[in-house]
């Protein structure tokens, strides 16, 4: 079975990718899918090399243009990956007032710490660098304003532990219930060589006993070879959960696809 969108992908507009929008749009429609949503980083943490990258003035040009050219075959959507929103409410507030169909709130740092350094994560306690970093997840979902909460386990590709604050995590649902926020499930596990898209199956249910109900899919892919990558392999483990929707955010509308 196929799957007809991919809600996460970066293009030339994030620092640390390499494929063209168009890339991506013409392998999407060769994949058949209907929806494609470019989700590039903002990432406003002075550590960062993507806070003065993102361009929104060239990304949605590039947009329209590619509308204007593939519309016919594929759905564009204008989409943006926010770190830490609740951190930065004016550069937030700035641009999420422009006319993204979807955007993913995530956490990537924590302060100077950059979630996926693995050579810091040795200075960390494990329980209490991850007690850190849901807080962090907490905050930013009764934050709320954006659409979706990217790759949610993420420190897991970090650390290699499957392991999560069950009380802080249950308060990220109940937050992301009442604020709309859909859960990601984030494929990019698949060209990792990982056994788990993140977050795994085990939170998922979770979130679904905890009122949840959207989810989208998306690759994370970054490369001219990522586009939709691994959502397919992925979606009967997600699919097989009583009460899970998936869909696509279309003007910041959620549309289930089934
Ligand atoms: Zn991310
Ligand atoms: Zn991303």
């Amino acid at each position: 079975m196929g799957y007809p969108a991919d809600m996460h992908l970066h293009t030339t507009f994030s620092c640390d990718a390499s494929a063209t929008m168009e890339t991506h749009v013409r392998n999407a429609i060769a994949l058949d899918l209907q929806y494609v949503c470019f989700t590039d980083h903002f990432d406003a943490n002075p550590a960062d090399e993507g806070n003065a990258y993102y361009r929104p003035d060239a990304y949605f040009e590039e947009i329209s243009a590619l509308q204007d050219q593939y519309g016919d075959k594929i759905r564009i959507l204008k989409g943006l990956e926010f770190a830490e929103p609740h951190l930065f409410p004016r550069e937030f507030e700035t641009l999420s007032s422009r006319s993204y169909d979807f955007i993913l709130g995530s956490v990537h740092w924590l302060g100077d710490f950059f979630v996926l350094q693995k050579d810091r994560i040795g200075e960390f306690e494990p329980d209490a660098l991850e007690e850190r970093y849901y807080s962090v997840m907490e905050a930013m979902t009764a934050f709320g304003g954006f659409n979706g909460l990217a790759h949610m386990d993420y420190l897991r590709r970090g650390t290699g532990r499957d392991h999560w604050p069950e009380d802080i995590v249950r308060r990220i649902f109940t937050n992301m219930v009442k604020n709309g926020i859909s859960l990601e499930i984030n494929t990019q596990h698949h060209r990792r060589g990982l056994p788990l898209a993140f977050p795994t199956p085990a939170l998922a249910s979770l979130y679904a006993s905890c009122g949840g109900k959207r989810i989208t899919f998306g690759s994370d892919g970054h490369h001219p070879s990522d586009t939709a990558s691994g959502i397919v392999e992925t979606l009967d483990a997600y699919a097989a959960i009583p009460g899970l929707s998936p869909g696509v955010f279309v003007e910041r509308q959620f549309i289930p696809l089934s």
